[in-house]
């Protein structure tokens, strides 16, 4: 943290204190960057978690599976680390008044004001629109949720997945390893289908099959059955599944609305240019909270996930410090599903046209591009085939 970028020319109008609200991976790669581009300022970090900023990715695969315990999750590697910022954990922001310098107040009734404000306020998963508060119902965001899930997982026998997503999916894929019969309901009829296209939707579904899992796609739940806790799921087809864990994983919302009333413009997450500048001075906003401007495509574009929250921490940093911006890498995610490594970078579109260029999705290890209609590759997608794909994504760019 404390190592300097030599020879890089810094803006002279440097903040003095800069305050990051989330203790999130957007967040603290942020303050990580700052001080590695030789910040030497006040930084301080929000976070209404009691806990150090911790990696969540592990949280619906090993750490589900007790193969990776909480003390390997955590997003700051040593003590000396996190010794130049000043934690404020275990306080939500309730407010930000960006009139004069960014002001943010906290829940326990104090307020922080610095020159720069960096919001990295993540996302929370969406409940369902059916009464959900009954024993043995969960989504998964956090740390706390994935110990509460993994204490219920060891003693439930079946589990209903709601939404076949990349966490429904990884989450089924845990839960089956487990030894659990699971069954995935999808409210669409191709899951996956928005992210990955048609094809690879379908091949996705079909690990489901391949490894125990029960899908139901084309339906939605009707209700969740139980006194205190949770029974059973009826379908909008009248099927009835037992469960005696019900796990919701059907996507998830910016946590925007503690800024309400700052006069920030949210839309799906803070609106910011394409340097992650919100329509206020000295207000910043990066990860999954924010919908930043991208100009390859002209629309604001929030993600959700790893890559680019880190990445969009990293560059906030840069912007602040007025140093010059890195060429951005193009779109990249991964998912780990029944023992295979999924991964994707770029962007298709429905109009592109889809290719197997190596291996065999039968055999579980592939290759797949989608190029434009003048053959431009746009976008790659892999399974368990990272050194092939890891040359197309440099072909992206
Ligand atoms: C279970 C799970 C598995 C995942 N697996 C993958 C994967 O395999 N591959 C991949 O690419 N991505 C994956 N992701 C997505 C990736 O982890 C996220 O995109 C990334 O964590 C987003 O980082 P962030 O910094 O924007 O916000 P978050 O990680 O959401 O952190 C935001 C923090 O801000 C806090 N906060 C919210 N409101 C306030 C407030 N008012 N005041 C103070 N603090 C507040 C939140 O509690 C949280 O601690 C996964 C996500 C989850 C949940």
């Amino acid at each position: 943290m404390r190592q300097r970028t030599a020879g890089v020319k810094m803006s002279s109008r440097i903040p003095q204190h800069i305050v990051i609200v989330g203790a999130s991976l957007a967040g603290i790669s942020a303050a990580q960057s700052l001080r590695t581009h030789g910040y030497t300022g006040k930084v301080t970090v929000i976070g209404d978690e009691i806990h150090q900023p911790y990696d969540r990715p592990p949280l619906s695969k090993d750490f589900l599976l007790g193969t990776m315990e909480e003390a390997d999750l955590s997003l700051i590697p040593s003590t000396e680390e996190g010794e130049d910022i000043e934690w404020r954990l275990g306080t939500p922001a309730v407010g930000l008044d960006a009139d004069d310098r960014p002001k943010i107040h906290l829940g326990d009734g104090r307020a922080v004001v610095a020159d720069v404000a960096i919001l990295a306020t993540g996302a929370r998963a969406r409940a369902l629109p059916v009464r959900s508060d009954l024993r043995g119902v969960f989504t998964l965001r956090g740390l706390s949720d994935a110990v509460a899930l993994r204490h219920a997982l060891a003693m439930a026998k079946k589990v209903v997945v709601v939404g076949a997503g990349f966490i429904g999916a990884e989450v089924a894929s845990s839960a089956v390893r487990l030894g659990l019969e699971v069954t995935v309901v999808e409210a669409t009829r191709s899951p996956l289908a928005n992210v990955l296209g048609t094809e690879l939707g379908a091949l996705c579904a079909a690990q489901h099959h391949r490894n125990g899992v029960r899908l139901m796609a084309g339906v939605t739940v009707e209700e969740l059955i139980g006194d205190d806790c949770v029974e059973g799921v009826i379908m909008s087809d009248d099927t009835f599944l037992p469960a005696d864990v019900v796990v919701v994983g059907v996507g998830a919302t910016p946590n925007v609305e503690w800024a309400v009333g700052s006069g920030l413009s949210v839309d799906n997450g803070f609106l910011t240019d394409a340097s992650f500048r919100t329509n206020r001075d000295n207000v910043y906003a990066v990860g999954d909270c924010a919908r930043v401007y991208d100009e390859i495509s002209g629309a604001h574009v929030r993600h959700e996930h790893w890559s680019s929250a880190a990445g969009q921490g990293n560059a906030v940093a840069r912007v602040v410090l007025g140093l010059p911006p890195l060429r951005r890498p193009a779109p990249y995610f991964w998912s780990h599903q029944y023992g295979h490594m999924l991964q994707y970078a770029g962007r298709h579109h429905d109009a592109d046209h889809f290719e197997i260029v190596e291996g065999d999705p039968a055999a579980g290890k592939f290759v797949a591009c989608f190029s434009d209609t003048a053959g431009k590759l746009k976008a790659v997608f892999a399974m368990d085939s990272s050194k092939v794909f890891a040359g197309y994504r440099r072909t992206l760019g």
